[in-house]
């Protein structure tokens, strides 16, 4: 039977005791041991914005007519951060959820110009191609999947990992609406060759995204603290849009993030609008149509709080967290993966287990994001860090722990093809989507024992059995509770 709604209603004390009950098996978010989901500045001072949030929480942006505070905070946080990617008066943009929507709406502005530009027959959107690295963020195919454009994978370099701008070239056509690149991208921290990319777009009349979502608001403390950083904002001609997430490296609440344009004419294809209906005109900006003002409030409240003071002081803090880091991690007969440009990285060792040495600094309560890498790909497994300002702190500690689980696990090779197929029992078969299905939700599947064995079918396997057998997986976990 379904759970139903509670017959009698519950005091406040009681909800809130249930709710501590169901958060007790989430990871620690507290004292610097997460590197990955949270860009945790350290500051105590700007817990003082969940105050902020709450004021706003019930404006409700949908309307700036009703709320012109919403409109002002907007076009304010849209200045602020097109000026800190130097842009000129022309420069717009819009806040939204996340990196998700800005990259979603970006993508629709370009199709939709692309689509306007292209005549009669030929404008279905199905032609529409978009480019994307195979570095790139995955919110970019699921873009191309959500608004029914063709999507075009671009392998990067082996040694550098950035996209080459032959190979765009290679891939332009006359149905290309947009070249998606990376500022940095997420798995290695690495910045695409924007400048030359942005030459290409102008050369081809193509749209030009860079997606900055990581790295809008760290790239240009870095600049100014002097390490060295390629061109990828809008000083590089040709640029298009820009999404740029304020809650990694603007350390806003979750739910923030702005997409700018290069100017309206550009930005005017993100627009909806629907008067055929009898209410009154609906136009959105973005995904959604009513939204609490609270995110951008927060973030307003950040914004002006921390100053271009308060980022640098935070940049520093990042850098050298990420300094002592790395050093220590290549003191371990580790690689960085590539040269990384900003404050995220991977590193990875052929010799070693990497899924094992994730698992351990885990259970010593270090928290980094496993990258499965891909043999189809020839990517590495490694595992990846944020730096956050916390990390400089905690860099010793970290270290250490590293230290003890590569002592312990120097010996142990990573498992062959053969071992993996033989631990899910599938005796070097090629494994369908059904049955990687039911290994990830079967009661009595060797995945439940073996921690690493799913890491390993990920980078073994095709990505449409991986991508088939997890939609098996999230489709049974989201399932209303019963009692
Ligand atoms: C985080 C991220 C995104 C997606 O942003 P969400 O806020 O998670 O929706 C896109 N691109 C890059 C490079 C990112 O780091």
């Amino acid at each position: 039977m379904l759970k139903s709604l509670p017959q009698k209603s519950n005091s406040m004390e009681n909800v809130v005791r249930m709710l501590d009950q169901y958060t007790s098996n989430d990871i620690d978010v507290e004292g610097g041991k997460l590197f990955t989901y949270l860009y945790d500045s350290g500051l105590k001072e700007l817990s003082r914005v969940n105050d902020i949030y709450v004021q706003f929480l019930n404006r409700n942006a949908m309307d700036y007519h009703a709320f012109p505070s919403t409109l002002h905070l907007e076009n304010d946080v849209v200045a602020m951060i097109g000026s800190l990617l130097h842009g000129d008066e022309e420069v717009t943009g819009n806040f939204t959820t996340g990196g998700t929507e800005s990259i979603l709406i970006a993508i629709k502005a370009a199709r939709d110009r692309f689509l306007s530009r292209k005549k009669g027959e030929e404008a279905n959107q199905e032609v529409a191609e978009i480019l994307i690295p195979v570095t790139a963020h995955p919110a970019f195919r699921k873009a191309a999947e959500y608004l029914g454009m063709k999507a075009v994978h671009l392998p990067v370099n082996k040694d550098t990992f950035m996209v080459e701008p032959d190979v765009v070239r290679k891939h332009i056509n006359d149905n290309t609406a947009v070249i998606v690149s990376s500022a940095p991208n997420f798995p290695y921290g690495i910045i695409d060759p924007v400048e030359e990319l942005g030459k290409l777009a102008t050369e081809k009349d193509v749209w030009l995204h860079v997606d900055a979502c990581v790295g809008g608001l760290i790239l240009p403390f870095l600049s100014k603290i002097d390490v060295p950083i390629r061109k990828w904002d809008f000083s590089a001609k040709g640029v298009s849009s820009i999404s740029v997430d304020l809650h990694k490296y603007g350390y806003t609440p979750k739910g923030s993030s702005v997409i700018l344009y290069r100017n309206k004419d550009l930005r005017k294809y993100q627009l909806y609008v629907n008067a055929n209906w009898p209410g009154y005109p609906m136009s959105n900006i973005g995904v959604q149509s009513t939204k609490s003002s609270a995110p951008l409030a927060a973030s307003w409240a950040v914004l002006n709080y921390l100053g271009e003071e308060g980022y640098l002081k935070l940049a520093r803090a990042t850098l050298s967290a990420m300094e002592k880091i790395s050093k220590g991690i290549l003191d371990l007969g580790y690689k960085i993966v590539g040269k990384p440009d900003a404050t995220i990285f991977a590193f990875s060792n052929e010799k070693m287990d990497m899924f094992e040495v994730g698992a351990q600094l885990k259970d010593r309560g270090w928290f980094l994001q496993v990258q499965p890498g891909s043999v189809e790909l020839g990517m590495p497994p490694s595992l990846h860090l944020n730096s956050s300002p916390v990390h400089d702190k905690v860099a010793g500690d970290f270290i250490q722990s590293l230290k003890e689980v590569t002592d312990a696990l120097k010996d142990r090779e990573p498992r062959s093809e053969s071992a993996i197929m033989g631990d899910i029992g599938a005796g070097g078969e090629a494994l369908s989507s059904e049955k990687v299905a039911d290994l990830l939700t079967s009661e009595n599947s060797p995945l439940k024992e073996d921690r690493n064995l799913l890491y390993e079918l990920i980078r073994h396997l095709p990505a449409n059995v991986i991508e088939n057998a997890f939609k098996e997986m999230v489709n049974n976990d989201f399932k209303a509770s019963v009692e």
